[in-house]
């Protein structure tokens, strides 16, 4: 990801003789209207410290929050690109209307590095197929048609040491059809996340959850949100939005959801001011099912 104009988000330091922006601190100083020597070097840094460590935990759809509170104009920017989170399509449309740009995304795994690279003019992903093979396998372990969501299965083939054959790789995927830019790689439709990231309908099956967050704003403002299956019915839906929502807002919401993810589930809405945190594995997940299949 590469963005012009970009500055730090404002930080705000609380210190005994000074409580206010760390630029207005440093003008202060240097105006001599404070005493350096009043000042608490070491407190200054372990505020500036922790709050470097916040900004590593950032993720794309938080730069685009202080990307809009800021009113950056990204005119410069040319690409976003994403790595080690699977991309919403929320994401996509979101970062499409702060920069009017497309994701292009990397598909890639600790074990075998970069698996599928998004292309820029189709939005398929073009799979690295002169170093690894992706195969999509089903429940039966049959390849996937072209459309169909399953397991991805990564075989690489310059790794002598330690090659990995038909390694399942713990990713859901979508096979797709072959380029129309013209490159010969196969490719993939979408990313699809892990196991979890899938809703568990009734019969077990596990589907790629679509969760109407294009109809949202019929009902809300909504900033950000997270969807947590607790049992094939009941599901909770986390909403973060600017002011307490009016029961009127929480059904539409929640009927949005239910008609996205297919209907007949009871669809409980909890709220929230603050942005959701990024999970332990240092992504954020919009889907998450507890149900075990
Ligand atoms: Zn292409």
């Amino acid at each position: 990801m590469i963005f012009s104009n970009s500055r730090t988000p404002t930080i705000v330091l609380r210190l005994q003789q000074f409580e206010g922006p760390l630029d207005l601190l440093l003008h202060l100083i240097e105006q001599r209207d404070l005493d350096i020597t009043e000042v608490s070097l070491l407190a200054v840094t372990e505020q500036y410290l922790a709050h470097l460590r916040e900004a590593e935990r950032l993720n794309l759809d938080a730069f685009a929050d202080i990307w809009e509170r800021e009113g950056f104009t990204l005119d410069s920017v040319r690409h976003v690109k994403t790595l080690g989170e699977t991309v919403s399509d929320r994401l996509r449309a979101r970062v499409k209307a702060v920069t009017g740009l497309r994701i292009e995304d990397n598909y890639s795994s600790q074990e075998v590095g970069p698996i599928a690279i998004q292309c820029a003019s189709s939005g398929l992903y073009h799979v690295m197929g002169e170093t690894l093979i992706v195969e999509v396998l089903d429940a039966n372990g049959e390849p996937c048609a072209e459309g169909e969501a399953g397991r991805a299965v990564v075989t690489d083939l310059h790794n002598f040491a330690s090659p990995m054959i038909r390694y399942d790789i713990g990713d859901f995927a979508v096979p797709g059809a072959p380029c129309p830019c013209g490159r010969g790689l196969p490719t993939l439709q979408r990313i699809l996340g892990r196991e979890r990231n899938l809703i568990v309908k009734a019969d077990g099956s596990r589907h790629w959850p679509l969760v109407g967050f294009h109809r949202f704003d019929e009902a809300a403002p909504v900033r950000q949100y997270q969807f947590v299956q607790h049992t094939v019915r009941d599901i909770e839906f986390k909403v973060v939005t600017d002011s307490p929502l009016t029961p009127g807002q929480r059904e539409k919401l929640a009927e949005i959801a239910n008609d996205a993810l297919g209907g007949g589930l009871e669809i409980r809405i909890t709220e929230t001011r603050l942005r959701l945190p990024i999970g332990a594995n240092g992504k954020f997940e919009e889907f998450v099912s507890l149900v075990q299949a």
